[in-house]
């Protein structure tokens, strides 16, 4: 399937684009993760996004066009992708509306994944992330067996550099003004998927539902 999965920070665009690679092999491209990956590589890539991550900010939208108009024409794009966490704003879903006509791809959907805020603020403060897979935990409700160490890889368990209160509210103050209109657009494109995501698997059966599979 080829989808977009929008929605706050904490919302479970990770957690959702992981239980639908696992149905039929689409592969997920989490920009988070590929910046994530070039920081900490410590890439020409990763020195220009560094600073804008750390304080919840975007990074620019050309950087980002530049990685997803690589990212989308390799080979194991062609089963089907989950963008997850992009496009995040109304040049980068216009850029990439053009690049897909392009290419001559058809998305079946864009998902919304309806959170309530308290329950946001819950989650991120809470979340930890495998440094090395990028496997999300959660102190509270999905912990790691052992304490910072992930169960699937061994990699460090540890609270995101921009998972700080400060960033946090930052992060979403950025999506209310820049992502959040998106809804909207796509809602005029008509292929907007509303889906109450307080459980993941509630998503993944929306979508089932309506994609048919
Ligand atoms: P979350 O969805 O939990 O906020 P992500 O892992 O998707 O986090 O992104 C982390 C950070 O990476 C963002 O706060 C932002 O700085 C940067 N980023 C990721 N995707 C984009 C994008 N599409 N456009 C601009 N910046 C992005
Ligand atoms: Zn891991």
């Amino acid at each position: 399937m080829k989808l977009i999965l929008l929605g706050a920070p904490g919302a479970g665009k990770g957690t959702v684009a992981k239980l639908l690679t696992e149905m039929d092999g689409s592969v997920q491209i989490s920009t988070g993760d590929i910046l994530r990956a070039a920081v900490k590589a410590g890439t020409e890539l990763g020195k220009k996004a560094e600073a804008a991550m750390k304080a919840g900010e975007l990074v620019s939208d050309d950087l980002i066009m530049g990685i997803m108009g690589e990212r989308l024409k390799e080979d194991d794009c062609k089963a089907g992708f989950l963008l997850d966490g992009f496009p995040r704003t109304i040049p980068q879903a216009d850029a990439l509306k053009g690049l897909l006509e392009n290419m001559g791809i058809k998305l079946d959907a864009v998902v919304n994944l309806v959170v309530p805020r308290e329950e946001i603020l819950n989650r991120l403060t809470t979340r930890r992330t495998c440094v090395d897979c990028g496997a999300i935990y959660n102190v509270r409700s999905n912990p790691p067996k052992e304490e910072g160490v992930c169960d699937k890889c061994g990699g460090d368990v540890v609270q995101r550099d921009d998972e700080t209160e400060e960033a946090i509210s930052k992060r979403l103050d950025v999506f209310n003004e820049q992502t959040a209109p998106l809804v909207e657009y796509y809602r005029n494109e008509g292929n907007l998927l509303d889906a109450d995501s307080t459980n993941s698997s509630n998503v993944v059966d929306v979508i089932k539902k309506e994609l048919g599979v």
